[in-house]
C-alpha cells in the first residue's frame, strides 16, 4: 500500500521544500496511470513553476518521466548516434538538413519529432508537405532505417515519456510551459528515451524564443547539459539568436523548400551558419573527423535527403503543395530594414494556416510567409518585404494585424548580431 498522496506532495513542493525521491517516483507514476488527477497535477506544476526544482532533484523527476515510457536501445544501428533538439523558433528547418547532412558524415540521427504548436512550427508539419511521406513507424522499422541510411525523421510513438505527454498538455493551458525545470524535463526526457548517445541542443534566445533572455537561456542550456550527463548522454548546447525568422521561409511547404536549397548548396547564410554550426558539434560528439561543410559541397547530403524521403513514402522529386492566396507586405519608406521580428511573422505565419491553435487541427501545408527582404538589407518604398501566403483569403487580415508595426526601417543600418551566442559544455558546469 502507497504511503503517498498527491496532496501531500503539492503541499511539500508549495511550501518551497524539495520533494522526496519517492514521492516524485510515486506522483509520475500515478498521474501517468491516470490515479492522480490533471487539477493535482496542475498545482504541483505551478508550485514547480513558483519554486523551482533543486538539481538532484529535478534528476530524479527527469529519470521518473523517463522511466514512464521505454528507453528505446539503438545498439543494433552499429554506429554512433547523435540526435539535435531546438527549444523552438520562426523558421526553425535545421533538422530537415541536418539529420541527412550528419548522417552522410558517418554519425546516424534518431530523430523523433513532434508537430507544432502555437508560432513555433514542428519538424513533422513541415515534412508532412512532401506528398506521401509518412511520420509513423513502429520501434523496429526506427531502429532499421537509423542502420540503413543513417537518418531518420518519425513521429515519436505514445510510449516515448507519456508522462511528458500527460504533463506538457496540461502546461500549455495553466500557463507553466516558460519554467526551466519543466522545460528541461520535459525536452530531456523525450531525448533521453529516445536512446540516442549524444546530443546537440539548439537553446534559442531573442524575441521569438521560449526564454526571450539569453541569461535564461544559459541557465536552461546548463540544466539540460547536467541532465543529459546524470544520464549517459553526452550533450552540448548552442545558444542561438531568434529575434529574426531564420533563413527567409516560415510555413511547411516553404520550408522544405528552403531545406533542399541549403542542401544542394545553397540557401539563406545565416540558416548555413546555424546548420553548419550544430552539425559540427554533433560530427564530434560522434567521435568522426569530417567537415559536414563538404558533405552540403559534393551533394552526398542531398542524396541522404532523397533516400530518406522516399523511405517513408515521400516523393523528393515531387511538386510541394501551393498555396492559393499570395499577398506582399510593403516597404512604407526607403531604408535599411532594421527590424523583422520572428514573433510576430510567426503569428502570422499561424493564422495563415501553417500552424495549429488546438492539436487536432490540420495545417495548411502550403501557407506561410516569405521574407523577402532580411535585417540589414537595403529596401526601396512601395518594394514587397514579406510575402504571405493562404489558402483562405479570409485569414489574410489576421496575419496582417499581427505584423502591423513590426517591421523597423531606418537610415542607418543595424549592428549585426552573431547568429551563435556561446556553447555550453559539461566542462562549463
Ligand atoms: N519543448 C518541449 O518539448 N517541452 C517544453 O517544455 C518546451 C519545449
Amino acid at each position: 500500500m502507497t504511503t503517498h498522496d498527491a496532496v501531500s506532495v503539492i503541499r511539500t513542493k508549495r511550501d518551497g521544500g524539495r520533494l522526496g525521491d519517492d514521492q516524485i517516483d510515486w506522483f509520475i507514476d500515478a498521474y501517468t496511470r491516470g490515479a492522480v488527477a490533471d487539477e493535482q497535477a496542475s498545482a504541483l506544476t505551478m508550485a514547480i513553476f513558483l519554486r523551482g526544482m533543486e538539481p538532484d532533484e529535478l534528476a530524479r523527476w527527469t529519470a521518473a518521466m523517463i522511466r514512464s515510457g521505454t528507453r528505446l536501445d539503438l545498439g543494433p544501428v552499429g554506429r554512433p548516434t547523435v540526435d539535435k533538439h531546438s527549444t523552438g523558433g520562426v523558421g526553425d528547418k535545421v533538422s530537415l538538413i541536418l539529420v541527412p547532412l550528419v548522417a552522410a558524415c558517418g554519425v546516424a540521427v534518431p530523430q523523433l519529432s513532434g508537430r507544432g504548436l502555437g508560432h513555433t512550427g514542428g519538424t513533422l508539419d513541415k515534412m508532412e508537405a512532401i506528398p506521401g511521406w509518412q511520420a509513423s513507424m513502429t520501434g523496429e522499422q526506427f531502429v532499421r532505417q537509423l542502420a540503413d541510411l543513417g537518418a531518420v525523421i518519425a513521429a515519436a510513438g505514445a510510449d516515448l515519456a507519456p508522462a511528458d505527454r500527460k504533463l506538457y498538455a496540461l502546461r500549455d493551458v495553466t500557463a507553466t510551459v516558460e519554467s526551466i525545470p519543466l522545460i528541461a524535463s520535459s525536452i530531456m526526457s523525450k531525448k533521453i528515451a529516445e536512446g540516442t548517445d549524444g546530443l546537440v541542443l539548439d537553446v534559442k534566445y531573442g524575441s521569438g524564443a521560449f526564454l526571450p533572455d539569453p541569461e535564461r537561456g544559459r541557465e536552461l542550456a546548463r540544466t539540460m547539459v547536467s541532465l543529459g550527463h546524470a544520464h549517459g548522454v553526452r550533450t552540448v548546447a548552442v545558444l542561438t539568436t531568434m529575434e529574426s525568422p531564420l533563413g527567409r521561409a516560415a510555413g511547411n511547404a516553404v520550408e522544405v523548400t528552403e531545406s533542399v536549397d541549403v542542401l544542394r548548396g545553397g540557401g539563406p547564410a545565416d540558416l548555413v551558419e546555424v546548420t553548419l554550426a550544430l552539425a559540427r558539434e554533433m560530427v564530434e560528439l560522434g567521435g568522426v573527423d569530417v567537415d559536414p561543410a563538404e558533405r552540403l559541397a559534393d551533394g552526398s547530403a542531398l542524396e541522404v535527403w532523397n533516400r530518406m524521403v522516399a523511405a517513408q513514402g515521400g516523393d523528393p522529386d515531387a511538386d510541394l503543395p501551393v498555396a492559393a492566396h499570395s499577398r506582399t507586405v510593403v516597404a512604407d519608406r526607403s531604408g535599411v530594414l532594421t527590424s523583422l521580428p520572428a514573433l510576430p511573422v510567426g503569428i502570422a505565419a499561424w493564422r495563415l494556416g501553417a500552424g495549429r491553435a488546438r492539436k487536432e487541427d490540420p495545417v495548411s501545408a502550403g501557407a506561410g510567409v516569405i521574407c523577402l527582404a532580411k535585417p540589414g538589407e537595403e529596401v526601396r518604398a512601395g518594394e514587397p518585404i514579406l510575402e504571405l501566403l493562404t489558402d483562405d483569403e479570409e485569414r489574410f487580415a489576421g496575419a496582417e494585424a499581427a505584423l502591423a508595426g513590426a517591421i523597423e526601417i531606418t537610415d542607418e543600418a543595424p549592428t549585426p548580431q552573431p547568429a551563435i551566442l556561446d556553447r555550453i559544455t559539461i566542462d562549463d558546469l
